[in-house]
């Protein structure tokens, strides 16, 4: 079997991959806050997951793949400061707390079946798992990691040697900028809920009776309850984005170490950042973020180019959105859809065979930590060179279990030729003025070059006719 290099961000380089158990890898990763819908930003590091767990498929190992759904508990601030996102939302929108999370969860689910992204063995709510946080909090308390104070329940940090072996920072640095805290309860700035009282004079509508009384749990214990409950003597990898290491996964493998004595996740795993144009990080919280629907489906736009586009990036190095990154990848995908319609065309009856120097190549790229750019890199070298058209196709079909580019729908997925997409984006751009004189014209001159336009509810659709 090939080797297989992850970068583990727990002890800082690449390491050679082997499971805890051979049958079977445990691949937990930290699923979505259900109070909005998810961006593009969040969509990159779920592409990155997607990717590391074709990967192990792709050398044989058979994957469990957990994933949470936050639907209680993620308050404002990472540092347990301000309002529970979900209650903020329902509030936002007029809908309860349990609505929201409902909406924005299958909102969450659509987003990656268009992206090919393959869904988890199993999907666990927080609010699904409260008996076993309650568990692991109350296991905290009698080993004595825990104090209380007159919000909550939380962790004392400085009960732990080595509290700050995942991010590596600077414990001193942050007991220095303490003096911003807002919480003068808390004995150490790093310390965190792991339960939270409801307020004496507000209802809440998510809340459980506890040990400590009414209240829920902090964000952090849900993903150290999950993933001890589904992937038990599985604790392969845990990945999220890379805003995950200095708080939330910091938190859990603090008091899930604390409260087993055992070591918690091999391997730890983070996506950089999609960033705006300036560098500055897609966050929710900004409420300025571009989500697939309105970035790609509204205008037509394949999601699949989307996908497409992070693969041009290391998924450890920060990416930069912009329409331009858009367009480009529009560009190469079609152009490689283009190079699959064509050999397809030379199909021959008689099937054709992998070709083990190219796939070689291929396991090489991907197995060096997930290297995508030089995977590509490796399909284009393998498209141009000579050989029997049917090898190719079939050697490209199969690199297609980790691009999940629907390659072998070429047909069915097609990206829409430049000039036709121009008019699109014009014809978009003239319904969101309301010019409906200019949309008019626009779908006369696309259906004049053999397409349909059709206005959905979705958005425009456009196929060839
Ligand atoms: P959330 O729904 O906010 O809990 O985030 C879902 C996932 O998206 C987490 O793994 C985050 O670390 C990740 N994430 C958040 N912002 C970005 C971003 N701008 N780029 C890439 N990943 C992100
Ligand atoms: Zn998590």
């Amino acid at each position: 079997m090939a080797k297989l290099f992850l970068y583990n961000t727990l002890t800082r380089k690449k390491e050679e991959f082997e499971p805890i158990n051979a049958d079977q890898v445990g691949l937990y990763t930290c699923g979505p806050t259900v109070y909005n819908y998810a961006h593009i930003g969040n969509l990159r590091t779920y592409i990155f997951e997607d990717i590391l767990k074709r990967v192990l498929i792709y050398n044989g190992f058979k994957v469990k793949h957990v994933m949470n759904i936050t639907d209680v508990g993620h308050l404002t601030g990472d540092r347990d400061m301000g309002e529970d996102k979900i209650e903020t939302g329902a509030a936002r929108e007029g809908k309860s707390a349990w609505d929201i999370a409902e909406f924005y969860t299958q909102a969450f689910k659509q987003d990656i079946d268009h992206l090919n992204i393959l869904a988890p063995d199993i999907w666990c709510k927080a609010t699904d798992t409260i008996p076993e946080q309650i568990a692991l909090v109350r296991t905290l308390e009698e080993k004595g990691y825990t104090y209380k104070t007159s919000d909550g329940i939380y962790f004392d940090t400085s009960k732990v040697k080595d509290y700050a072996k995942l991010s590596n920072q600077n414990i001193q640095a942050l007991q220095e900028g303490a003096r911003v805290e807002k919480n003068p309860e808390k004995k150490n700035p790093t310390d965190f809920a792991l339960w939270k009282f409801s307020p004496k004079n507000v209802k809440r509508q998510m809340e459980w009776d506890s040990f400590w009384g009414l209240g829920f749990p902090g964000w952090h214990v849900e993903c150290s309850a999950m993933s001890m409950k589904f992937l038990a003597k599985n604790l392969d990898i845990h990945c999220g984005g890379a805003d995950h290491v200095d708080v939330h996964h910091t938190n859990e493998i603090a008091q899930s170490e604390a409260a087993t004595g055992k070591k918690f996740f091999n391997f730890w795993m983070h996506g950089a950042f999609l960033n705006i144009q300036g560098g500055k990080k897609m966050a929710k919280s900004e409420e300025n973020f571009l989500t697939l629907e309105h970035t790609f489906l509204k205008k037509g736009l394949h999601p699949l180019v989307y996908r497409f586009a992070t693969f041009q990036t290391h998924y450890r190095k920060p990416m930069e959105y912009s329409e331009e990154s858009v367009q480009a990848a529009q560009k190469g995908f079609q152009h490689l859809q283009n190079q699959i319609r064509e050999l397809k065309s030379y199909q021959s009856h008689a099937p054709g065979s992998i070709d083990p120097a190219n796939r070689g190549k291929f396991l090489d790229a991907i197995n060096d930590d997930l290297n995508m750019p030089r995977a590509m890199a490796v399909v284009q070298e393998m498209l141009k060179s000579g050989g029997s058209e049917s090898d190719k196709l079939t050697t490209v079909l199969d690199f297609d279990r980790i691009l999940g580019l629907d390659l072998d729908k070429v047909d069915k997925t097609e990206i829409l030729p430049e000039e036709i997409q121009q008019l699109v984006d014009a014809r978009h751009k003239a319904r969101q003025e309301k010019n409906w004189a200019v949309s008019d014209r626009l779908r006369e001159k696309i259906e004049a070059r053999g397409y349909v336009v059709q206005d959905t509810r979705d958005g425009m659709k456009v196929f060839k006719s």
